[in-house]
């Protein structure tokens, strides 16, 4: 994942400085974008910080809102960019903000901002958070590799050793097993795997989840915002393209159930869990359409084109990251030269 970065990083470094977004702009010029977001809450001084990745400063939320503006890009909600989509709507430049999993930062720390400067926003709630039986194993680990200098696990059959006493080494631990565990073949499986590492270094994930994530009563009182959009997440937040057919379809209509009984009101757009290719594919496309979601997003990283109109349920995301806290980089992510440069040129990544 790190080695990946830099070489986003490292790309957008030399998009920035050498101005090739601007020239590359009437080529690939896309008409609006959906910016992901997962935490906002101020910086930690720590080192070991596995999951930064997925947070970024409330400063930093702000700035990114203000050069949006001040490029005269239209901040809209997921319905308004639905209706530019399907009527071909293309007067202006728009960009949409989304959060992903329902965590009670975004409340506490990225709604005042986006309350103050009137932009629309949704939040993707996977149920079982907000019920507070949710697997959120990526901190799991985190918090076990934290406090342990050395841990053990069930790998592959045999009983696996780490040793990590300082960040560099924890670093390099979590990275293994989370990218180990991501590959695993079932969802039980990794599930399993974490809850038995938890159990034995005395990490509670119920605590972790009602810590982290707001509960319906939360949401419900966001939800009343004309601002706020609620999208589903699924419930148990599983690797979609790792589970049966019946098993997608369950996960994507229970979770619109359990949120119309919760807030009164069914969603109409949809997030896939991770959403990288590995986990949300044609498959999980076809079904999200079939179940009548308007639209849905994956994590694959593009700005929008007209052609996407076509591809409603495949719609790739701008992620405003740890790793980029830097508005000089906005320009250049929202210029699509980028989404260029990762697609390889090709405009409509949905297959
Ligand atoms: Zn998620």
């Amino acid at each position: 994942m790190s080695a990946k970065h830099t070489i986003v990083r490292l790309g957008l470094e030399t998009l920035y400085f050498s101005g090739a977004h601007m020239l590359m702009r009437p080529f690939v010029g896309g008409v609006g974008a959906i910016l992901m977001l997962h935490h906002v809450r101020p910086a930690r001084r720590d080192r070991f910080q596995p999951n930064r990745q997925l947070e970024v400063t409330p400063e930093f939320l702000a700035r990114v809102i203000r050069r949006l503006r001040r490029q005269n890009i239209d901040l809209v909600s997921l319905d308004e960019m639905y209706r530019r989509l399907t009527e071909r709507d293309f007067s202006r430049r728009f960009a949409c903000v989304t959060f992903d999993d329902g965590y009670r930062d975004n409340k506490q720390w990225a709604y005042p901002t986006l309350k103050q400067a009137g932009v629309p926003f949704a939040i993707y709630v996977a149920t079982s958070f907000a019920d507070r039986l949710g697997k959120l194993w990526w901190l799991t680990l985190e918090q076990v590799v934290a406090r342990n200098s050395r841990f053990a696990l069930m790998m592959d059959g045999r009983e696996t050793h780490f040793e990590c006493a300082d960040a560099g080494a924890k670093l390099e631990a979590f990275e293994k097993l989370y990218w180990w565990l991501r590959a695993l073949p079932s969802e039980q499986t990794l599930l399993a795997t974490v809850d038995d590492l938890a159990r034995r270094y005395g990490v509670d994930m119920a605590t972790c989840c009602a810590e982290q994530c707001m509960d319906w009563r939360e949401l419900g009182e966001l939800a009343r915002d004309p601002l706020a959009t609620i999208g589903a997440h699924t419930v148990n937040h599983p690797m979609l393209a790792k589970a049966s057919d019946v098993q997608v379809r369950a996960e994507l209509k229970m979770s619109r159930s359990v949120i119309e009984a919760a807030l009164g009101r069914a969603p109409d757009h949809f997030a896939y869990p991770y959403g990288d290719p590995t986990t949300a594919g044609q498959r999980e496309f076809r079904i999200a359409a079939e179940l009548g979601y308007k639209t849905a997003v994956t994590t694959r990283p593009g700005v929008l084109f007209a052609e996407h109109a076509d591809h409603l349920t495949a719609l790739p995301r701008i992620s405003l990251n740890g790793g980029y806290q830097d508005t000089r980089y906005i320009p250049v992510l929202m210029s699509s030269a980028a989404t260029a440069l990762w697609n390889r040129f090709k405009r409509v990544d949905a297959a």
